[in-house]
């Protein structure tokens, strides 16, 4: 009997579950994904505000699908999808499925708001983290050199836009490396110019934790030099200034958008429905309808009876669940629905200083950022991945220094992009 082929298109925390449910089953997987690694996207601030090498929170995917004989793995940007023809096309080559798993993940929303998507930086990828890194270390060298005191305020105010988990990590560790490490690089500059900004257009921080995390984590910012905006809607975003909705203007060179994320527009193109925050519309068994063939999960994916959370548990789970579905399909049994355990969330905001809500528990401070360290360091990837985080956490714990002050120049890596695939032969069609 001809194996059946399952195609996943994303090997994020969705997609790499849902190849791992699958791996040594009686089906063929192909797995694709835009990068030849797995990125911790948790720690991507970290790498940011020069705390981690990037090398340290990724991860080979070959190596982690190594031991499944069959799975095959593929570096490439899926940009085709025909989902009456059951065919993708990966770097000009046409590959049929069986059956498809879209585990793409997510990209930054912006509301619309004018000059936002130009003058942002976005924490969502390696790549972009390492722009965030380079961008923040080149406004310290420039306003070194900057005679003009108005022009050297505008080159060191931060302003990040989003009070949620990713704004409040951002904005924490932010103020850490400014005011502890970077103001012992940059002795003659004057740090009292230095403002690290957190505009949020709600009450209240953290707004899916209970209010007293949120009130905590608002004082534990302001005590680390973060100034807190709450109610402050951003209406528009320049190269040199950010735009609130009650006509403040902040003059700023650097704009960090953490306020929304959606699913990416390519999904419409593939003929996929979509729900406003572009995410595809799924039943409860994740698989998109009309094509009963076709899964999506993590971030992209919306279930059409509830919100759940836009984190990893959620997708890990989702992957899980659209893997056992599609070999209960083969099995000719029915599809079950998603079961989503709640894990309880948590974000760190800096030294001692954590907020974790699991089940009726609400921790702060010592233990939470304890429990915090644990969790992400047990969850990374690779060992020798968690010896260098754990290093660099001590280094910077006890010797109060962010180790990655570099900036690196990005080449293009077009050149990378249309390399021919070795084993292309052997996915492509079917025997
Ligand atoms: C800065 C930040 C911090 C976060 N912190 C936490 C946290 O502490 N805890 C938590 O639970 N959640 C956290 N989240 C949310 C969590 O990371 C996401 O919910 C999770 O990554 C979603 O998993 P996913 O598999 O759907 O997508 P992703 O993990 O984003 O993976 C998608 C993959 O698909 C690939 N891809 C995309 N398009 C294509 C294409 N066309 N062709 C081929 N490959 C493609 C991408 O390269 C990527 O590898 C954080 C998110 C961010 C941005």
């Amino acid at each position: 009997m001809t194996r059946q082929r399952v195609v996943i298109i994303g090997a994020g925390f969705a997609g790499l579950s849902a190849a791992r449910a699958l791996g040594n089953s009686p089906c063929e997987v192909l797995l694709v994904n835009r990068e030849n690694y797995h990125t911790f996207v948790p720690l991507l601030h970290q790498v940011a505000t020069c705390g981690l090498a990037p090398e340290h929170i990724v991860y080979s995917i070959r190596n982690l699908i190594k031991k499944y004989s069959n799975i095959k793995f593929v570096t490439s940007e899926v940009d085709k999808i025909d989902l009456g023809n059951k065919i993708i096309e990966v770097n000009g080559v046409l590959i049929t499925y069986d059956y498809l798993i879209l585990a793409c993940g997510s990209t930054s929303r912006f509301f619309g708001v004018p000059g936002a998507y130009e003058h942002s930086l976005t924490l969502k990828s390696l790549s972009n983290s390492v722009n965030i890194r380079n961008h923040l270390l080149h406004c310290f060298e420039v306003a070194q050199e900057e005679v003009r005191v108005s022009r050297q305020q505008q080159q060191l105010t931060f302003t990040i836009v989003g009070g949620g988990a990713t704004g409040v990590e951002m904005a924490g560790e932010l103020a850490t490396l400014v005011y502890g490490t970077l103001s012992k690089d940059y002795p003659n500059l004057d740090f009292r110019r230095v403002r690290v900004l957190l505009l949020h257009s709600g009450e209240r921080l953290l707004p899916d934790m209970p209010t007293r995390l949120s009130n905590y984590t608002a004082r534990q910012l302001w005590q680390l030099g973060v100034e807190v905006q709450l109610n402050s809607r951003v209406t528009g975003v320049t190269e040199n200034a950010v735009h609130l909705e009650d006509s403040r203007v902040i003059p700023c060179h650097t704009v960090i958008w953490t306020a929304g994320v959606e699913g990416d527009n390519k999904l419409n193109k593939w003929g996929l429905l979509t729900n406003r925050n572009n995410q595809v519309k799924v039943f409860s068994t994740l698989q998109v309808p009309e094509h009963p063939q076709v899964y999506a999960v993590g971030d992209l994916a919306a279930l059409h009876d509830k919100q759940l959370p836009m984190v990893a548990p959620v997708a890990i789970q989702q992957g899980i669940t659209a893997a056992n579905n599609i070999l209960r399909q083969i099995k000719g049994k029915n599809p079950q629905p998603l079961h989503y355990q709640h894990q309880g969330s948590m974000v760190i905001i800096g030294r001692h200083a954590a907020v974790a809500h699991i089940g009726k528990v609400k921790l702060t401070g010592f233990p939470a950022w304890l429990l915090w360290l644990v969790i992400h360091l047990a969850c990374l990837p690779g060992n020798l991945n968690r010896l260098h985080v754990l290093i660099s956490w001590g280094w910077i714990y006890f010797l109060r220094e962010h180790p990655i002050r570099l900036i690196f120049r990005q080449d293009s890596l077009a050149k990378y992009q249309d390399v021919p695939l070795p084993n292309l032969d052997r996915v492509q069609g079917k025997d």
